[in-house]
């Protein structure tokens, strides 16, 4: 008996026997070209993140190097949400291995339907012509569609400025799944950068006479700042804890231990101050005191219609109680920009060698 060729499967051999293949198969890609991962650390929520192809030529400079964890493009993946490291097959997706088996089948079936064919072909060309009997072997090759594996992109993608790997992650990440740099000052820019298009199109509304509408959207850009600054930093704090201080885990982040306290300068610095940081440092007093002012607004657009109650009159210099307060593009560009100073500030703690302790 004649050899048996796998034709469609060898493309993909990547060592092994003809008998015994080892093949390598790329795993199905989103329509920007990023793969699947998922996270190994059952305690990441999420785990699915998205990373592209490494880009070509990367030159890390010592400095830059410094912020890493890894060396871009090493055989290890960070992952972005609990910063944990494993290799980078640890962070294989499940549904990806089922998408490569059922490649691998489909493309045997091909092979074994051609190879049926191919002999048919050369049974028929074997029989004698003008026999007494004569045979015809016939093959109809049947065809299955190739199995469709979608993998969908996730609504932010970003590249990590140090080593220029694009990823995606559902909204906040702390590191970059590649070079494991702290990104979260990344991903706070990208809400601050969203803001600013709201206050855009608010100022635009406003314009046309669209009043009500504008000072809605103003509204939420408002709101956005202080929840994006809020999750950031609980994320970092809840990070910080359970990385430096795993025995102290219940008492840190335990129910009430934090609630909304991120939410108001005070409470949340007081949180920080625990761990020996004090991500606010980099502000002046006016500085602190706009943030403040503006998480109290919140309060008053968020529960009060926007109406100025006895509290808020007491934080602004310019406002009686029930008086609508007012909502200024350009103050809320100030107020993210503000936030944004202390999550970079705050970045630090999540370099790599930093050292956090309790502070009682
Ligand atoms: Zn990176």
């Amino acid at each position: 008996m004649r050899d048996i060729r796998f034709r469609n499967l060898e493309k993909y051999r990547v060592g092994g026997t003809r008998d015994s293949m080892q093949l390598a198969l790329p795993p199905p890609k989103s329509p920007s070209g990023k793969v699947y991962r998922y996270s190994p650390n059952p305690d990441a929520k999420p785990r699915l993140f998205l990373i592209g192809d490494a880009p070509e030529d990367r030159t890390v400079t010592e400095a830059v190097r410094q912020r890493m964890r890894l060396d871009p493009g090493s055989k290890q993946t960070v992952c972005p949400y609990s910063g944990v490291v494993g290799d980078d097959d640890d962070f294989v997706h499940a549904d990806d291995i089922e998408a490569v088996k059922k490649h691998v089948l489909w493309l045997a079936e091909n092979d074994v339907s051609d190879l049926l064919g191919d002999w048919a072909k050369d049974f028929n060309r074997r029989q004698p012509r003008g026999a007494f009997i004569s045979m015809k072997m016939e093959h109809k090759p049947r065809r299955r569609p190739k199995p469709l594996a979608i993998r969908e992109d996730l609504l932010r993608s970003l590249e990590c400025e140090l080593c220029h790997r694009e990823y995606g992650v559902y909204a906040l990440a702390l590191f970059c799944p590649d070079c494991g740099a702290p990104n979260v000052a990344l991903h706070f820019r990208r809400e601050i950068a969203l803001v600013s298009e709201q206050i855009d199109l608010a100022d635009e509304l406003d314009q046309k006479g669209n009043v009500e509408i504008a000072y809605r959207l103003m509204g939420n850009a408002h709101e956005d700042v202080l929840t994006a600054f809020e999750a950031t930093l609980k994320s970092v704090h809840a990070h910080l804890v359970k990385t430096h201080l795993p025995d102290q885990v219940d008492k840190f982040l335990g129910k009430k231990a934090v609630g909304n306290a991120f939410q108001n300068v005070e409470r949340g610095r007081k949180l920080f101050a625990k761990l020996g940081i004090d991500p606010f440092d980099i502000l002046d007093e006016a500085g602190i005191k706009h943030i403040q002012l503006n998480a109290e607004k919140r309060h008053v657009l968020g529960h009060n219609l926007g109406i100025a109650d006895d509290h808020y009159a007491s934080f602004s210099e310019d406002l009686e109680p029930g008086e609508t307060v007012t909502l200024i593009g350009e103050d809320i560009r100030r107020f993210g920009g503000l936030c944004l100073q202390v999550v970079e500030r705050l970045e630090e703690s999540l370099l790599p060698g930093q050292t956090i302790g309790l502070q009682e």
